[in-house]
């Protein structure tokens, strides 16, 4: 089913008629406190209440038109503009092919530039991490921006085989990482197929990331999972390791293990969210729904009570 739903978002056609249907807008409500920045910034004011930050993300991916990539650059040059007026604990989060990475990689490299410098010194400007043909150019233009700038992350897959090495060279630029498992469908020649070794291999690099020569290169660690078996593990280990909580990120998805996001921020954990607004909902959603068997069943009660 997780292969299908993966297939399914990637469909044009599926992508346009789609999110005509009611039982889907509500099934997606699940997931995103709205289309519109104004309702993804009131989420994150409410957030912030129970001592939680944020990362702001506008749905959309793989631009193909220069005008549209920079119609985006703007609308989140005004997103950090108004998180800055609002004095929100927010970041924000891109995909490269958002800002033009399908076009040219100049074009989409100033387009983050104009990002990173409009990002306070003292927060990141996050690089989301998209199929495994993008991986390559992402880490080349994250490193770049890099030795530019500080205020800089990057995403990586525990389910690829590479990511080890990956952030080793991450590691060594004392680069900002935020972890997760992966989300999109990767054969079998580069990517982990069974979840359990992905999830084996996550331990692994997060251990890894944080390594006292990880500390030592000051790297920001955000651990980006709702797998609470794992999120123990991690916890256990770093307090065996002498890691202070304040020093342990970590980032869920809106919506998703809400009780252990307030669980984690109350014991002193930083504790983050990612919050996705927009109306290009419909690939992201899919692959919300190939995460979790059960939230096929929540779509089908929506579609049947219609
Ligand atoms: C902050 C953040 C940023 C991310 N950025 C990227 C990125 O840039 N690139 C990328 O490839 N992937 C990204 N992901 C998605 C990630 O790769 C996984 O697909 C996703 O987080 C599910 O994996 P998991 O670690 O939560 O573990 P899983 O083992 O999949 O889930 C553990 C438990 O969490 C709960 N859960 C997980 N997913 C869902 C869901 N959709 N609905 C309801 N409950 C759920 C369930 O209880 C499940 O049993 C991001 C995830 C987060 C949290």
């Amino acid at each position: 089913m997780r292969r299908s739903l993966l297939k399914a978002s990637q469909s044009q056609w599926l992508r346009e008629h789609a999110p005509r249907y009611g039982f889907m807008r509500r099934t997606v409500t699940r997931f995103m406190p709205g289309e519109n920045v104004e309702d993804a910034l009131a989420a994150a004011q409410t957030l912030a209440s129970n001592g939680i930050g944020t990362v702001l993300t506008h749905l959309g991916e793989n631009i193909t038109d220069r005008a549209e990539a920079q119609e985006v650059t703007k609308h989140y040059l005004d997103v950090l503009d108004r998180i800055r007026a609002a004095n929100l604990p927010a970041e924000v989060s891109v995909k490269l092919t958002q800002l033009g990475l399908d076009l040219d990689n100049e074009f989409c490299y100033s387009n983050l530039v104009a990002l990173i410098e409009l990002t306070p010194a003292e927060k990141t400007l996050w690089i989301d991490i998209e199929q495994s043909p993008y991986v390559d150019v992402t880490l080349q233009l994250y490193r770049r921006a890099r030795k530019a700038y500080a205020n800089v992350g990057v995403c990586v897959q525990a389910y690829l085989f590479r990511t080890e090495k990956d952030l080793d060279a991450l590691i060594s630029i004392g680069a900002s990482v935020r972890l997760v498992k992966g989300a999109y469908n990767e054969p079998a020649e580069i990517a982990f197929p069974l979840k359990r070794d992905v999830d084996e291999n996550y331990l692994h690099l997060a251990q890894r990331l944080l390594s006292p020569e990880s500390r030592k290169m000051r790297v920001r660690a955000a651990m980006a999972t709702h797998d609470r078996a794992l999120i123990k593990k991690i916890v256990e280990w770093s307090a065996s390791q002498g890691i202070a909580k304040t020093n342990l990120e970590f980032q869920m998805l809106y919506g998703i293990q809400r009780a252990e996001q307030i669980r984690l921020a109350r014991e002193g954990y930083r504790c983050n969210v990612l919050i996705s607004y927009g109306s290009f909902w419909f690939p992201w959603f899919m692959r919300r729904l190939a995460e979790r068997p059960a939230n096929v069943i929540f779509l089908a009660r929506n579609f049947f009570s219609s």
